[in-house]
């Protein structure tokens, strides 16, 4: 019903442009006239360069999944393409005040955060994963969260793992959650004994894992979930014309290709 009364809103817009045949009187209006973004001739994408492969760090330049999307995006809709880093937490303030226009972060849609934003289709899976070192005790989800399990849990502050685990472990009086800022810093904490254990998303696991010594991921997968670019609900004619060309860019192999490029490849 949302999407309905959107679309709708939309094409009125648009109508009662082509009505009057002038640009809207505020804002930075791209040059057909028909969206504005935060800075004109700019897609400016908020992340959180420290998601290995879909955003990170590569000789000082943010690279991945997620970027070269955004940067198809923009392509399609005649944008350059501005990336701004954050912390992950505040990318969806920063999309709901305007400052960005689109959220690219391998962000997880979740109801409550789409009570603040409005979510794309979605792009890609994500899987919640349990990272242990090599000799754990802990062999399943199922240990995590078993009747009287008291282990300490590390995530990342905010992300799925953090809000799934607060959930299910600490308020369940199951263990406790440490929160971390990046990701890399909760898989340290596990490698130097502070936790035993880190939930976090898959792929980010594998890379993290590659490059410590001592740990594996566990077989079995904690939540499956659905990736989605975030965008204000305030500018629903922009939020056509990505999500527009996001399902396009679905449809003819574009996004599958990108993510094979860093996935499936190695
Ligand atoms: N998918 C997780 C979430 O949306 C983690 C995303 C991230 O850390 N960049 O919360």
């Amino acid at each position: 019903m949302k999407k309905l009364i959107m679309s709708l809103l939309t094409s009125a817009m648009v109508l009662s442009m082509a009505a009057c045949g002038s640009a809207p009187a505020s804002g930075n209006t791209d040059q057909s006239g028909d969206f504005t973004t935060a800075v004109a001739g700019k897609l400016t994408m908020a992340t959180n360069a420290a998601f290995p492969p879909y955003e990170y760090l590569e000789s000082g330049e943010i690279t991945g999944i997620d970027a070269e999307i955004a940067a198809a995006i923009a392509d399609k809709l005649g944008l350059e393409l501005q990336i701004d880093d954050m912390e992950f937490d505040s990318i969806t303030e920063t999309i709901k005040g305007g400052k960005a226009d689109i959220g690219l972060a391998g962000m997880t849609i979740t109801p409550d955060r789409q009570e603040e934003v409005d979510f794309t289709v979605s792009y890609a899976t994500g899987i919640q994963v349990i990272i242990v070192t090599e000799d754990s005790a802990i062999t399943s989800v199922d240990d995590l969260l078993a009747e009287g399990a008291n282990h300490v849990v590390g995530v990342q502050r905010n992300t799925t793992g953090d809000i799934f685990t607060t959930g299910d472990i600490e308020e369940a009086g199951k263990g406790t959650v440490d929160r971390y800022s990046k990701g890399a810093d909760a898989v340290q904490a596990l490698k130097t004994g502070k936790v035993d254990c880190v939930v976090i998303d898959n792929e980010p696991a594998k890379a993290f894992v590659a490059e410590v010594e001592g740990l594996k991921i566990l077989e079995t997968e904690y939540v499956i979930e659905d990736y989605a670019a975030a965008m204000s609900k305030d500018n629903p004619a922009l939020y056509e014309a990505v999500n527009t060309a996001l399902q396009e860019l679905i449809d003819d192999g574009t996004i599958q290709g990108i993510i094979d490029k860093y996935i499936n490849a190695n």
